[in-house]
């Protein structure tokens, strides 16, 4: 197993994304901290998705309410400004519903909504003139050996007997996966269109633009160390407020007294250098789908507007209650990422990679994502994403506004919605179940890809997860 090491530089910075730049316009421009009041109608923590999404929809539904939004660092600091851009018309939690007759009506009824988030997103963008390279391609899944296709085909069968159909779900035959992709090994391929590709720290630039035109107040450096009811410390003060919403996502496990709610989950990715036209004839992804293979460990991967590709690899989990700020780019963990993607196309491996960088995503022990609200303590949290949280945050934001204005909704009882935030099993236990699934998934990715077709370790992985 790599030792993930970490730096938190002084006043620590983007690091090396892609995407960095494009937050870097949006700094000069934040509110001096040194104007945090002390009083406030509603806080949100944390500048991601969550936060942005939340800040945006509540002040269309209540423009007379005013927000402040309190950042730890800048915005898209977190997940959302270092993400693989995969824009997904899926969010976690739903297989679960659809798994089970029981629940199936609804797991499919959140999917056709999680379908039409990316309508809702793009019509956001349009309206608000947010350009973040928004381009709905879909995403390609290529099977890349025999038990992989098993895998792949079983599933995709599956969503059609559960009430998708062809035009959500596409299968492709070896020829027409490699028309689409020619991923190395490529047996078939299941085709989406439910899935846009993003440049992520536009959005969130865009977002933050949008909001501060429409009197929200984003406040970036200010850290909240402690949350007592509608009270919270920060490092520039303390501030009281009427409603508070919590969006801290992986970063939650750093704030005292909620360290058990969430696992974080470093995600590792890198990306090349502008490949040239006949390299990308020889690769394809023409409709920049985003893609990956059917392998245990998630890897993802996008064609960029700018003709790059950056793809990435969830890596391990982070013990102990600080996050990472950075990663050296001489961590190992990036060579695993680019062995990951040179295993789908070969023809990169003597191709200049130009960024590598990480991320922290958050693994919540309900395994799906959540919004709460209380509308006797006026406190609420958004999160628990489990790495699909680009449109998922977007979802979420709208019902949580829809539960926090008392709003018609189609969702009332909708398993997404929790009364309170649940604990992992402490350590060491949860840390040694994470390591074993991880190992396991590792195990049987490789025995598979050596020809084996139901390896021990893919039983113990499945058992486990
Ligand atoms: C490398 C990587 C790749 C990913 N790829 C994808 C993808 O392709 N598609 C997809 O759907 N999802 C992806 N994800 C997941 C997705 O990015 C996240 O689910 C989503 O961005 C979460 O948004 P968020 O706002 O909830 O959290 P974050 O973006 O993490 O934001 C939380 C913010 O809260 C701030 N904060 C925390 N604590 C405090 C505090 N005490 N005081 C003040 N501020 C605080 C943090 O600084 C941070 O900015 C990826 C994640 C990673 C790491």
């Amino acid at each position: 197993m790599v030792d993930v090491t970490s730096e938190r530089p002084a006043g620590a910075d983007f690091g090396p994304s892609l995407w960095a730049e494009a937050l870097s316009h949006h700094r000069e421009k934040t509110q001096p901290a040194a104007d945090l009041p002390t009083q406030a109608d509603v806080v949100i923590v944390g500048g991601g998705f969550s936060g942005l999404w939340t800040a945006y929809y509540l002040s269309l539904a209540d423009p007379h309410r005013s927000i402040t939004l309190l950042e730890a660092e800048h915005v898209g600091f977190g997940a959302s400004g270092r993400n693989g851009g995969w824009c997904m018309g899926w969010a976690e939690g739903i297989d679960a519903l659809l798994e089970r007759p029981k629940t199936r009506t609804e797991g499919l009824r959140w999917a056709r909504a999680m379908q039409s988030t990316l309508g809702e997103i793009k019509s956001v963008l349009d309206h608000e003139s947010i350009d973040c390279d928004f381009h709905q391609g879909g995403t390609l899944t290529t099977a890349t050996n025999r038990a992989q296709l098993a895998r792949l085909q079983r599933h995709h069968d599956q969503l059609l007997t559960w009430g998708f159909d062809e035009s959500d779900f596409q299968w492709l035959a070896q020829k027409e996966a490699l028309d689409r992709a020619r991923v190395e090994g490529a047996l078939g391929a299941q085709l989406t269109p439910h899935c846009a590709v993003i440049h992520p720290a536009k959005l969130v630039a865009g977002l933050a633009r949008v909001l501060r035109a429409r009197g929200v107040r984003i406040y970036e450096r200010v850290r909240v160390t402690s949350i007592r009811g509608l009270m919270l410390s920060t490092n520039r003060g303390n501030v009281a407020c009427e409603t508070l919403i919590r969006a801290t996502e992986a970063y939650t496990r750093e704030l005292p007294g909620y360290a058990r709610l969430v696992v974080p989950v470093v995600s590792a990715m890198v990306a090349t250098a502008p490949l040239s036209d006949a390299l990308w004839a020889s690769i394809g992804l023409a409709d920049r789908p985003t893609f990956c293979d059917a392998r245990r460990v998630t890897v993802y991967g996008q064609r960029t507007q700018d003709g790059r590709i950056a793809f990435g690899a969830r890596a391990r989990h982070v013990r102990g209650t600080s996050l990472p700020a950075q990663y050296a780019s001489t961590n190992p963990i990036f060579e695993e990422v680019e062995r990951a993607l040179y295993s789908l196309f070969p023809q990169l491996s003597n191709h200049a990679i130009t960024h590598r960088w990480a991320g922290v995503l958050a693994i919540s022990p309900r395994r799906h994502l959540e919004v709460a609200f209380d509308r006797d303590t006026q406190q609420g949290h958004l999160g628990g994403y489990m790495g699909e949280g680009v449109a998922a945050s977007n979802f979420a934001a709208r019902r949580l506004v829809e539960r926090m204005m008392n709003l018609p909704s189609d969702w009332v009882d909708a398993p997404f919605y929790v009364s309170r935030p649940k604990k992992w099993i402490p350590d060491p236990m949860r840390s040694a179940g994470i390591a074993i699934a991880r190992h396991a998934a590792e195990r049987a990715d490789a025995a598979e890809q050596k020809g084996a077709t139901s390896p021990f370790w893919g039983r113990v992985f499945n058992a486990l997860v």
